[in-house]
């Protein structure tokens, strides 16, 4: 192909994926809360209670996009810690850097794509990637990274939307299918973004797929949480 090893369907997902993320980035704040009703936060407070970080550790956050859970890591390592903050679309990362800086929150961030992590093996205590894999082309690759940086003993977190509790399914297909391109259309002008997050949540893995993807990865452990009836989980993978 022109795109080297990815196949033409690869290529039009990673562009599209870009697109998608350059056209919300500035509006990506608001839309999450008014999305998720505020909840995002919860689950994101949620998945840096239950890291294991502590001062002085070095965490990851993997398409961390507008900060959000560098900014929270950046308060759990303290000042001899160290929190990265890395996306591969330059406009997420240009948005979350700025509001970091505007806080007083210090951390680098690296442009850079999850697939193939500009970090040392054996470099990290935590890594996190929320709700970042589902953009991925080859989240298998992105796994085997996010493994290769961590350190024996450290964990990967994937905060992720899952498969919702079956008896919610009808009325949160209606929500994601109907509401959310229509809210999409009037708050940030863009309803086809919007469509695309429908669409990449209905063929995301489900809990136990991604739980086998982890392990597959090379994860000795892998446990997930299923956050506000399964819209949400967090899987918890430990590198053994
Ligand atoms: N982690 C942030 C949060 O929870 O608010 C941002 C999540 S945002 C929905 C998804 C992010 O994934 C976007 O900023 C996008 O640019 C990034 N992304 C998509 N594919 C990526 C890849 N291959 N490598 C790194 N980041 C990627």
């Amino acid at each position: 192909t022109h795109f080297g090893f990815q196949t033409v369907e690869e290529h039009e997902k990673a562009r599209k994926v870009g697109e998608v993320f350059h056209s919300v980035a500035r509006k990506y704040d608001l839309m999450n809360d008014v999305m998720s009703a505020g909840l995002h936060r919860t689950w994101k407070r949620f998945a840096v209670e239950i890291s294991g970080v502590k001062a002085g550790d070095r965490v990851l956050d993997v398409a961390g996009g507008s900060g959000d859970l560098s900014r929270l890591f950046s308060r759990k390592v303290g000042s001899e810690g160290t929190v990265v903050l890395t996306d591969i679309n330059a406009s997420m990362l240009g948005v979350g850097r700025d509001r970091l800086m505007d806080e007083g929150v210090a951390v680098p961030a690296l442009q850079c794509d999850a697939e193939k992590l500009p970090f040392p093996d054996q470099h990290f205590d935590c890594v996190i990637v929320a709700f970042g894999l589902r953009n991925m082309t080859h989240k298998d690759r992105a796994l085997a990274e996010m493994h290769r940086v961590l350190k024996t003993g450290g964990r990967l977190l994937v905060l992720e939307f899952s498969q919702v509790w079956k008896p919610l399914a009808p009325l949160y297909d209606a929500y994601s299918f109907k509401l959310l391109p229509l809210m999409g259309k009037l708050l940030a002008q863009d309803a086809a973004s919007y469509q695309y997050l429908a669409e990449s949540i209905r063929m995301h893995p489900d809990q136990e797929t991604l739980k086998q993807m982890m392990l597959d990865a090379g994860f000795g452990k892998v446990d997930y949480y299923n956050l506000s009836a399964g819209v949400v989980a967090l899987h918890k993978g430990w590198k053994t």
